[in-house]
Parts: structure tokens; sequence; C-alpha cells
């Protein structure tokens, strides 16, 4: 649909929606164009509502914290969705059981289960992502994955109809799983086992460090850039990185992380150009040296 097509159809959601919107500041990178529509929902009713004025004329990208995507810097010529306010929820079930909507922050869900003795969460608070995100690529570290706590997902497609899936029926693997891309997700039940604050606050501290002492934080990165190989090789990707790759090389201000090889950073201005140059290059110097063909972990939005 055209722009002005679009603005018509979409007046009644006023400031929720914005046109030509910049994306640059929505993400951990720090790299993007604009897309043709942003939304900001507020609630489930009105996404709804919004989905079922778009009538499945749209390419819809969700967007989480933005903390493993990378945005192209030209136009999104589609909707970037962003949940907001109700889906920031986070409620006690039973006393071992926490649901939690699609935009909380999982460092959010970890001291919340923390505040009620819930054991289980403490890897979450190494993870700058969302729920929604964190479902989306099973994020994890420290052995923990989030396969492993959650109960249920409830989410709405792209018509608009809600379902509630069982994880049980979900096959989860490493940074990925079969739920379909045409899924939103809304909020999510997690289970814990009871345990005591102490025990927990001493985890979470010990991840925290290990977390710092091995991965760069307060740069513009979006994690690892690559998921570590399936079968082919017991390396670590680190590890078929440092050893194929000039690890001081760069694109523009695209460059590798001096602390985590797998981490990329963008010193300055980098462009989606020059990141996306620096990622081929690795890929292409690891495939030469080790003839392994590494897979990307982090999404590209274009
Ligand atoms: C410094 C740093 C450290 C990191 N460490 C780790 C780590 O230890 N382990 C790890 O696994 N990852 C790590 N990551 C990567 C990232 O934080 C995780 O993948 C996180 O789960 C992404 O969540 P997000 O909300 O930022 O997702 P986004 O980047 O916003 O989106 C990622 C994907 O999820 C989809 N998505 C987001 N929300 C929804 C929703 N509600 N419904 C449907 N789809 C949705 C998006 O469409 C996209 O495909 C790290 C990143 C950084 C920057």
């Amino acid at each position: 649909m055209d722009i002005n097509q679009l603005k018509e159809i979409l007046s009644e959601f006023g400031d929720s929606v914005r046109f030509n919107h910049d994306l640059k500041k929505k993400n951990w990178f720090n790299i993007g164009g604009k897309s043709k529509v942003f939304y900001k929902s507020k609630n489930l009713r009105e996404l709804v509502n919004f989905l079922k004025k778009l009538q499945n004329s749209e390419k819809i990208f969700i967007l989480g914290a933005g903390s493993n995507t990378l945005i192209s810097d030209n136009l999104f010529d589609g909707v970037v969705i962003k949940l907001d306010k109700n889906f920031n929820n986070i409620s006690l079930l039973k006393e071992d059981i926490i649901i939690a909507g699609s935009a909380v922050l999982d460092k959010s869900l970890s001291d919340f289960a923390l505040n009620n003795s819930i054991s289980g969460f403490e890897f979450l608070s190494c993870i700058p992502g969302t729920v929604g995100g964190g479902i989306r690529m099973n994020a994890g570290c420290f052995d923990k994955e989030f396969k492993d706590i959650l109960l249920s997902v409830q989410a709405i497609d792209k018509s608009g109809n809600i379902i509630t899936i069982p994880s049980k029926d979900i096959k989860f693997e490493y940074r990925e799983s079969d739920l379909s891309d045409d899924l939103i997700f809304l909020s999510a039940s997690f289970k814990g086992v009871k345990s005591n604050k102490i025990k927990i606050k001493d985890k979470m501290n010990k991840l925290k460090i290990e977390k710092e002492t091995n991965q760069p934080s307060k740069i513009k990165t979006s994690g690892s850039t690559f998921k570590n190989p399936k079968s082919q090789s017991k390396k670590k990707v680190w590890e078929l990185i440092k050893e194929s790759v000039p690890l001081d090389k760069s694109f523009g201000d695209a460059c590798i992380s001096q602390k985590h090889c797998n981490f990329f950073v963008n010193k300055g201005q980098a462009s989606f150009e020059d990141m996306n140059k620096l990622i081929d290059f690795v890929a292409k110097k690891v495939l030469e040296k080790t003839g392994i063909s590494l897979e990307k972990e982090i999404k590209i939005l274009k």
C-alpha cells in the first residue's frame, strides 16, 4: 500500500503510528534507516484492530529491544511493530510460575524471580533483550535457554487470531525454534523452582562477573554475530574466527570486538553496508580456512 492509503487507514491510531520513522536509535548497533510505518502498540485490543486494518497487506517486523537485530539503511517498505505499555506487565500466577508480557526485559524478569525467591531465571540477568525476542531466539547463556523455563506462549498471528502454545509442542533448538515467523508473541508463562534470595542473588552476581570478564559491554553491538557450528566442529565460533580472520579488520566504523571476536561493534558511524561487509568478510575467511559455513545468529531487517 502506498503511504497515503496507509495514513488514511491508520488515522485512528493517532500518535501510536509514525510514518517514515527512524530506526537507528531503536537497536543496539545504532545502525539503520527508516520504516514506512512504525507502530507502538499499547494493548492487545488495539493491536488486533491494527492488524485487521492492515489485512495482511504489509510486511511486518516485530522489534523487541533490538539487541539482536541489524537494520538496513534503506527504507523498510513495511511495518515495524513495537509492543509497549500493557505488554510490559509481569505477575505471579503460582508460587513458582511467572507470567510476563513480551515487552518485559529479560533483566526485569530475572529481578522479579529473585524478589519472589524463584530460581532458574538467573541467566536472564545477562541477556539485554525482551521476553518476545528471547522466545524467538531461544536466547540463553551459561547452559540455560528460554526453553528450559518456558511453560507456554500466548501469540497472535498477523490476521489477528490469538493462540496459546504449550512449550512441549514447540521444537526448540539452539537459538531457534519451529514457531512460525507469522506469530507475534504477546506474553509467556515460565516455571522456576522455589529457592532462597541469597542463593539466587549470589548466582546472578557470579554470572554477571563471568559475562563481564569474557564479553564486551556498553558498546554498540548485537552480541554474538554467528551461531556456534552445530556438528561439523567441536570448536566454538570465536575460536574459528580467531584462527581465520585478521582481528583488526574493519570496514568504516564496523570492527571486531577486542574482547570477544564473535561480537562486532559499531565504533561510531558504521553504516549497514560497513557491518554487512564485515560479516561477509569474516564468514568468507572462516569458510576458506576451516571449510565451515557459519550461520548468522543476528537477524537482519531490510
Ligand atoms: C551485549 C549483548 C550481549 C548478548 N548476550 C546474549 C547471550 O548471552 N545470549 C543470547 O542468547 N543472546 C545474547 N544477546 C543477543 C540478544 O540480546 C538476544 O537474542 C535477545 O533475546 C534479543 O531480544 P530482543 O528483544 O532485543 O530482540 P530483537 O533484536 O528486537 O529481535 C530479535 C528477533 O526476535 C523477534 N521478536 C522480538 N520480539 C518479538 C515478539 N514479541 N514476537 C515475535 N517476534 C519477536 C524479532 O522480530 C527478531 O526476529 C546479546 C546481545 C548483546 C547486545
